[in-house]
This record gives C-alpha cells, structure tokens and sequence, in this order.
C-alpha cells in the first residue's frame, strides 16, 4: 500500500485534502498537514455525518474518511496540496449509502462477472457572474453561439489553464469548447474505468470551480440556469470490457454493437424513469428534460426514452461501433452514482436479455408525435422519486439502505420546493 507520508516527502506534498462526495454530490474535506497524514491513512480524517447529506442523526457516532491513495491528484494551481477521494467508514464499517463505497461494491460485483465498464462524461458548465444572475462575458450574445470563436477566445485564459491542468494530470483532454449557450463551456477528456471516470469528474467540478474563481468569475453546472438557454447535460459514453476487448464491438452487429450492448441498452430503457431521479436529481434537472424549444432552435435533451444512431434527438445515441452516449444526465448528477445507476441497469439489462425495441431513426423533436407506445421521461423530480421508490431493480442493485437514505432526503428537497409561491402562481392565480 502507498504510504502517503512518503510520498508527501517525495512530492513536496505540505497538506492533504481528505476529501468525499456525499449523496447531493457536495463536495466535503478536512485539511490535514503531511506531518498527520500516517494515522489519517490508516484510520480515516473524522466527520460529524449527520452534518452533512447522508442522512444521518447527532446522535450517530463519528465518521471516518479513509483515503483512497490510487485516487491523489496534486492540485495543479497549488502543488503542495493532495486532493485525496476517500471511502466512508462508520462503526468499522463501510457506509453503505455512501455513494464512492457504493460504486466500489458494484464495480467489484460487476468484475466478479467478468465485465468492467469504461465511461467517459461531457460536463457542460455555464461562466456566469459572480452574484449567479447572468453569464459573465457582455458580447456572448449570439442566437446560435454553439463553437463561438470568439467568445471561447474572450475565456482563454480561464479554459486552458483548466486544460493545462488535465494534461499535467495525464488525463489526456482532447478538446474545448464553446457549447450550444451564451456563455457555456464543455472539455472532454478520455475515458476510463467507471470508478476513475467519477473521481475525475468529482475533481473536474471543484476545479473548474476553483479556477474560475481564481479569475473572478463563477462556474456552474446547475442543469438548466437559464430558462431561455440550452441546459448543461452530463452526456455519459459507455462501454464493456473484458481485459483488452470491448465487448460492446461488434462488426457484424447493427451499427457495429454487440447484441450484449444492446441487452445493456435495454436495461437503461427498461429502468429510464426510475433512473432519472438519479441522473437528473434535482427540481431543476426538469426544466431541462421536457424542455421547450430554446433561443438556439433545439434543447439538445431528450423527452423519451427512446435510441437512435447517429441522432442528438434521442435518450440514447449510437455515434459509432463499440460504445453508445447516454443523454439524459444533467450537469447537477453526483458522479459517483452516475456511474452506480448506469451499472445496475445495464447489468439488469443482461442479466435478463432486455430487449431495447428497435431503433427509431426520426428526428424526435419534430416527429416524436409520430412514435406510438415510447415511453415519457418524468415531468418532475416528484415523478423521478416516485419510479426509482417502485423499481425493484434499482432497489436490489443499489441496496435497501441506500434507496432509502436517498429517497427520504430528496422528497425533504422536494417538499421544500414546493413550500415555494412563485411569481408565476401569483400572476396566473391573482384573479381566479
Ligand atoms: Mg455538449
């Protein structure tokens, strides 16, 4: 096992950030200096959970975050700091509706078949203002600004720092640019294995986060900040591996995919609405899901559960052999149970021989009134908690413990939502 007080001496390591990411995907870390890092390896950095969203009481004894040493990342704007992932331990025991550990027991469960899944995310992320109201770049104004010159130039110095920072990583980014919004951004960079995959985007968030501040701006991936604009989806590229061979390929398959990729695809579909309170968890996710037509002439989010080839119209795409996108998740999706939930439904999808249906090769947005029988995703979070309490896949995949922690806090998010009068209901309802 890597000792980390080693390699702090090594690396000029002077603080770690023992780091978790709890149910809402909100980063949470204690600050602890090299020279406290060999019993902080062993027996984990404490926490009060209960103050943090993993439903847990005052009266719970303390929780550990033990360091996960395969996942440090030192951070590129600041060396001597080492971002550490960790794996939340209560009792002696692991918590179960902690999402990293729960993503580990999958990614186990799905090796002991013989499968590892591969993933790569798309996170869109809005620039916006300091104070959240608005973007922050005046002359980002185009109808259609998606890959604006221009406006990417005008965030040089932002952008490429945050890229610079992923080559420093070796995370391989390949591409930058400006998306389909006035003032939103998206970076790829290469994929890998599903756990790696959600430390990374775990870390990519806090910093793009960082990096903008560090420039005077604000970054988020709230799903839908601006009704009259695109959303940020967290587009996921999925595929199945054994050793070196994708199993997803196929040349002989339709569109080059295996007839277990499809299986895989089935299950997804199978599982969509309860899905979606994972992958699109928040009040807002729906605004952009379901969404009217924006400024730009599309939404580029589905509203059916339906796949396609090559065709940004639908939940699922199929862009090439080997591996398909999965949509429906938003910039708001806590990486870790991305990755869980796709797991689950794809290995339900194979291990019941799921059939995905054919394949629709329309233009969803303008002649999805033409498809019979696809099914709806969720109008609303409500709608989303509702499927995933009565999806007996997602409850034996994800365990008990965890569907229950996550239901009880998200129904507490919802009804405070719904504590809210709108300026709408006030307009609409005045005079009734
Ligand atoms: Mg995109």
């Amino acid at each position: 096992m890597t000792d980390l007080a080693k390699v702090a001496k090594e690396k000029g390591i002077k603080y770690f950030m023992i780091s978790y990411t709890d149910l809402f995907g909100v980063q949470r870390a204690k600050l602890v200096p090299a020279a406290a890092i060999g019993a902080m390896q062993k027996s984990g950095a404490g926490f009060a959970g209960f103050a943090t969203w993993l439903d847990m009481t005052p009266a719970d004894p303390d929780l550990f975050a033990v360091p996960d040493p395969a996942s440090l990342i030192q951070l590129p704007w600041k060396p001597e700091v080492g971002w550490l992932a960790s794996d939340l331990v209560m009792d002696g025991k692991l918590v179960e509706q902690a999402p990293r550990n729960l993503l580990k027991r999958l990614v186990a469960g799905a090796d002991a078949k013989g499968f590892e899944m591969k993933t790569g995310v798309e996170c869109e992320y809005f620039l916006i203002t300091q104070d959240g109201m608005g973007i922050s770049d005046a002359a980002d104004r185009q109808s259609k600004p998606c890959y604006d010159q221009s406006a990417l130039t005008r965030r040089y110095d932002v952008i490429t720092e945050i890229c610079d920072a992923m080559l420093s990583l070796g995370w391989k980014p390949y591409q930058n640019d400006h998306e389909d919004a006035n003032g939103q951004f998206e970076m790829n960079w290469e994929y890998d294995a599903a756990l790696v995959t959600a430390d990374r985007h775990a870390f990519f968030k806090y910093m793009v986060k960082t990096i903008a501040e560090k420039h005077g701006l604000r970054a988020t991936f709230m799903p839908k900040p601006f009704m009259n604009l695109t959303g940020s989806g967290c587009h996921a590229h999925v595929s199945l591996w054994k050793g070196r061979k994708n199993l997803f390929e196929d040349p002989k398959g339709e569109l080059g995919l295996a007839p277990l990729a499809y299986q895989f695809i089935g299950g997804v579909i199978h599982n969509a609405e309860a899905l979606c309170a994972l992958t699109n968890p928040t009040v807002n996710s729906y605004k952009r899901i379901n969404a009217p037509v924006t400024l730009s002439g599309a939404t580029w989010s589905p509203n059916t559960v339906t796949y396609t080839g090559n065709n940004r119209t639908h939940m699922i795409r199929i862009p090439e052999p080997g591996r398909f996108e999965f949509r429906l998740p938003d910039g708001a999706v806590n990486p870790y149970l991305l990755q869980a939930a796709l797991l689950v439904a794809g290995l339900d999808g194979i291990d019941n021989r799921r059939d995905p249906g054919k394949r629709l090769d329309i233009n969803m947005y303008t002649d999805g009134h033409t498809v019979k029988g696809a099914k709806r995703l969720p109008l609303n979070l409500l709608d989303a908690l509702r499927a995933l309490e009565a999806s007996t896949v997602l409850k034996n995949g994800l365990g008990a413990s965890f569907i229950s922690s996550y239901l009880k806090l998200r129904r507490a998010d919802w009804n405070d939502y719904a504590r809210h009068l709108t300026e709408w209901e006030r307009q609409t309802t005045l005079d009734c």
